[in-house]
């Protein structure tokens, strides 16, 4: 199946809205919040660069706004109530400010529950809602809304065709997001990320190199290849690709000095990748690989073909090629079944693997998912039982990695001032450690080595050799 690209024509099309934009709102302000995975992040970049050329400026304070934009997520119940919690305040907010324009974009927004909820709530409060296939289309729906004064809802059903050329404001100077593909094809059974992003659908080796090499003319030292499921890229391209070809080739880009990616699927890691990972000093060795249980039942009934032996070999066959390689996860608890061995079966991985990092999360159903109609769901206090004991054992395993790194020296990329120091310096190691250390600006996008001294817990403290 050939990969459609939305033309030329039509981009140059939104580009004209975005003029005629410009004469409207030049030096308003606008407020933007982004919830979710890194491919959100990546989205409301591109959000920020259609704005940021319209001419508004951006905010912090949300009060101040005069467009409030909200790229939400849909995989968490807390980014719900988030998100409802924030049209509330706006809502007392609107009354003295009835020109405020709110729009809500994302994963969210292709939702049919998740709108009727919005509309029946805050429905006169909200002037644009969009999805994820048309977001390009942003400039045109906001356009329709400033000019002609009315509600616009915007919600493509069809998987969106590849997007390129958008404008786009980039969060930091040295380390950027780039999305490789969009949707997912897996139907993990607790997830709602292929209802709502569509089949998987891969950019060319060609955009992506493109893209790049203008963000190492731009002074970007490391890139994040993302995707839903990595490991799937370029089959649906013609010729295929594989990602371990796709990451060959970011790694010839001059200027780029380390590739990381998110996330890879454990069910089809392969060897080639492995090898890729292995042979090339620019691909960071710390392996993000989504665990979700490990427990051999519930991955099962997860739909994550692939069982707690397999996972455990895969990270075994990792460790013996590439001796360096740590690694980073992503945890449920209080899956539906879910029993207490199951749960032990989770943390007999996490003590064996002893991750660096782990994002872990309780269970919360997701209408739509058929995990969410299972009959044996876990109470609450149950599921809050386990997070608090599954954190215990998360937070012994990176104590214990990272009392290892202390008295090495460490190749540090440093990415900008620490956000809790003013004076001091922070940047990442290959593993993703964030180091902060005494040093001036002028050494910001630059790869040093530092003396690692101490560490606590979420951050070690290093020292310039
Ligand atoms: S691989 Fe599974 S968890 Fe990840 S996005 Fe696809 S369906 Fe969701």
């Amino acid at each position: 199946m050939a990969i459609e690209v939305v033309s030329q024509e039509e981009i140059d099309e939104q580009n004209e809205y975005i003029n005629k934009l410009s004469s409207l709102v030049a030096g308003k302000k606008y407020y933007l919040m982004t919830m979710g995975c890194q491919l959100n992040e990546n989205d409301s970049e591109k959000l920020a660069g259609m704005m940021t050329k319209m001419g508004y400026i951006e905010t912090s304070n949300i009060e101040d706004a005069d467009l409030v934009v909200f790229n939400t997520c849909c995989v968490r119940e807390n980014a719900e109530n988030k998100i409802l919690g924030h049209l509330g305040i706006l809502k007392s907010i609107k009354k003295h400010r009835k020109d405020m324009i709110i729009a809500l974009g994302g994963c969210m927004a292709q939702e049919p529950n998740m709108i009727e909820k919005f509309k029946k709530n805050h429905g006169q409060h909200i002037n644009i809602i969009f999805g994820t296939h048309n977001m390009y289309k942003f400039p045109e729906l906001l356009y329709k809304a400033v000019m002609e004064n009315k509600k616009i809802t915007d919600i493509w059903e069809i998987d969106g065709n590849i997007v390129e050329g958008l404008p786009i404001k980039r969060e930091s100077d040295v380390k950027a997001s780039v999305t490789i593909m969009n949707g997912c094809n897996n139907f993990c059974s607790y997830c709602i990320v292929p209802y709502v992003r569509g089949r998987e659908r891969s950019r060319t080796v060609e955009a992506i190199i493109k893209e790049i090499k203008a963000l190492a003319d731009d002074g970007v030292k490391e890139v994040t290849l993302c995707g839903q499921n990595v490991n799937s890229y370029g089959k649906d391209l013609t010729p295929s690709v594989t990602f371990a070809e796709l990451l060959t080739e970011v790694t010839k880009v001059d200027g780029i000095l380390r590739v990381r990616f998110v996330s890879p699927h454990p069910k089809d890691f392969s060897d080639e990748l492995i090898n890729v990972i292995k042979e090339n000093e620019k691909v960071c060795k710390v392996i993000h690989l989504p665990l979700q249980s490990g427990s051999s039942k519930i991955l099962k009934v997860m739909n994550r073909k692939y069982t707690k032996e397999n996972y455990l070999a895969l990270v075994e066959k990792i460790k013996n090629k590439i001796p360096k390689a740590t690694f980073s996860t992503d945890i449920i608890v209080g899956f539906p079944g879910e029993t207490e061995e199951d749960f032990l079966d989770t943390i007999d991985v996490v003590e064996k693997v002893k991750f660096d990092s782990a994002y872990t999360y309780v269970y919360s159903p997701r209408v739509g998912t058929p995990a969410a109609t299972m009959d044996n769901q876990i109470p609450e206090e149950i599921k809050t039982d386990r997070i608090g004991r599954l954190i215990e054992v998360v937070n012994k395993g990176l104590e214990e990695q990272n009392e290892k790194l202390v008295n090495t020296i460490q190749k540090v990329l440093v990415e900008g001032k620490s956000k809790t120091d003013e004076n001091m310096l922070t940047g990442r190691t290959d593993g993703g450690k964030i180091v902060n250390f005494e040093g001036d600006c002028s050494l910001i996008g630059k790869m040093l080595e530092l003396k690692i001294e101490e560490q606590r817990k979420w951050y070690l403290k290093g020292k310039l050799l």
